[in-house]
């Protein structure tokens, strides 16, 4: 078994740390001060011309599409490589891009696409979602139903040689994006087990019949909207993969999503864990420094084993996306629950070891605290994780044994 990390990867790792250190740290200040305005004062984090030069730059430098093929114009790198970026990029604790430490294209669609774009789609979606000219966004979600998508409403049906789709969508990302076209999961047999009932389909934003709705805003400066579908006219261009096979594409793109989620967790628990010891050497009370208390000891302790006890875990899920397996429930289950968890608890400890400041929105690890609170409820709440664990391990009637593997996720239910 072999741990190092390859040469090439380090590099790519170093030259993000100094990328943040260089240009992203210096705006962190201004990025905070600007979250807090924007309940008031809707719009972008940071002035666009700030906004397209971070870009600009992140993409001379090799971070953009590190998991895309070469073919498609990416690095072709992988999730590891990924992985030891975007903890690099977390360590600045308020992202750059509109919807927060995503560096183009975002992954989870991006795989999703790779997997199931027919050549027509290939050229019109996912060729120019890999050079960043358009975006995507999952709309999946109703007001009915979120983590149990047996509940979904919203129907496409067949008339005249068309798909016809009409429903509403709730909670949906990113409808401020300049271009931008939605993976639209809608019902097409009713009476089909979840395997079967469900198909994607590829619409633009600004196709008829489709409106952006009702923002709900959220903490953490994640705006998400409403998307409100009016007898939506598609051909069968506009299906993604097969026709009532949305379903295991559907949680295979969520696998890939909890790799990235908990990257960005544990590299944002490591700056708060710097943050700590900083503090605890710095602050002196009643004659000594916070460092030599007890109390103060075991928090650094207790938040440095249980970030070491995720990032292995994190990078052999994302090796083994590297190595081609497809189902990664397990292993993203397990490392979004435990990843999202541990920085919910660093957070809190970091807060109490600033006192006061801890809570000030001048040091940003109150930005941690409630942005971490969302990641527990997005891309799967915890408690639908534990469920999905347990159900599968019972099912197997054994104890999961990582060395133990199946490439295929045909048996997804
Ligand atoms: C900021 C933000 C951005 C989002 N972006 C998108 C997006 O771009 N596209 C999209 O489609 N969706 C998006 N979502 C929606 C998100 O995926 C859902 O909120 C999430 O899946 C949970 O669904 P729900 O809110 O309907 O909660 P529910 O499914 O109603 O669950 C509520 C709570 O009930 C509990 N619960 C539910 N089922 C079980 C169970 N079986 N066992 C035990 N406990 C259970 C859990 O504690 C859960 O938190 C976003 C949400 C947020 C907050």
């Amino acid at each position: 078994m072999d741990f190092s990390i390859s040469e090439e990867y380090m590099m790519l790792k170093e030259s993000m740390r100094e990328f943040v250190k260089r240009e992203m740290m210096p705006l962190e200040k201004g990025l905070l001060e600007r979250e807090l305005s924007l309940w008031s004062e809707p719009g972008p984090l940071i002035p666009e011309e700030d906004h397209q030069r971070l870009l600009q730059k992140t993409r001379e430098l090799g971070f953009w599409g590190l998991e895309v093929e070469e073919k498609f114009g990416g690095q072709g790198l992988g999730m590891l490589a990924k992985t030891l970026v975007v903890e690099e990029m977390c360590k600045c604790l308020v992202g750059f891009s509109p919807h927060a430490f995503t560096l183009p294209p975002d992954a989870p669609n991006l795989y999703y696409l790779n997997d199931c774009c027919s050549e027509s789609q290939r050229e019109k979606y996912f060729t120019p979602y890999c050079n960043s000219e358009i975006d995507s966004a999952m709309a999946c979600t109703e007001p009915g139903a979120g983590s149990d998508v047996s509940g979904l409403k919203t129907k496409a049906v067949r008339k005249n040689g068309k798909w016809v789709i009409n429903g509403t969508k709730t909670f949906t990302s990113k409808c401020d994006y300049p271009k931008v076209f939605f993976i639209l999961i809608a019902v097409t047999d009713p009476e089909a087990s979840s395997k079967n009932r469900f198909t994607a389909f590829l619409i633009d934003r600004e196709h008829p019949g489709v409106r952006v709705g009702r923002e709900t805003p959220v903490i953490g400066a994640m705006p998400t909207w409403d998307l409100i579908l009016e007898d939506v006219e598609v051909s069968d261009d506009a299906v993604l993969g097969e026709a009532g096979k949305a379903f295991i594409p559907l949680q295979n793109r969520f696998g890939v999503r909890r790799i990235e989620l908990a990257s960005r967790c544990t590299g944002m628990a490591e700056r708060l864990i710097q943050m700590m010891i900083d503090q605890a050497n710095n602050r002196v009370t009643f004659g000594k420094p916070l460092a030599e208390r007890g109390v103060v000891q075991n928090w650094i302790a207790d938040s440095t084993m249980e970030l070491e006890a995720v990032r292995w875990p994190l990078y052999y899920a994302a090796w083994k996306s590297d190595q081609g397996y497809k189902d990664l429930r397990i292993e993203g289950a397990s490392i979004k629950v435990a990843a999202t968890e541990m920085l919910t608890r660093v957070a809190d400890r970091a807060i109490q070891v600033h006192g006061g400041l801890g809570v000030s929105k001048e040091l940003g690890i109150e930005h941690v605290a409630r942005m971490v609170r969302i990641w527990r409820i997005l891309e799967g709440p915890s408690e639908i994780h534990r469920w999905l664990i347990s159900r599968q391990i019972l099912r197997g009637k054994k104890v999961y044994d990582p060395f133990i593997v199946e490439k295929d996720s045909s048996e997804y239910e």
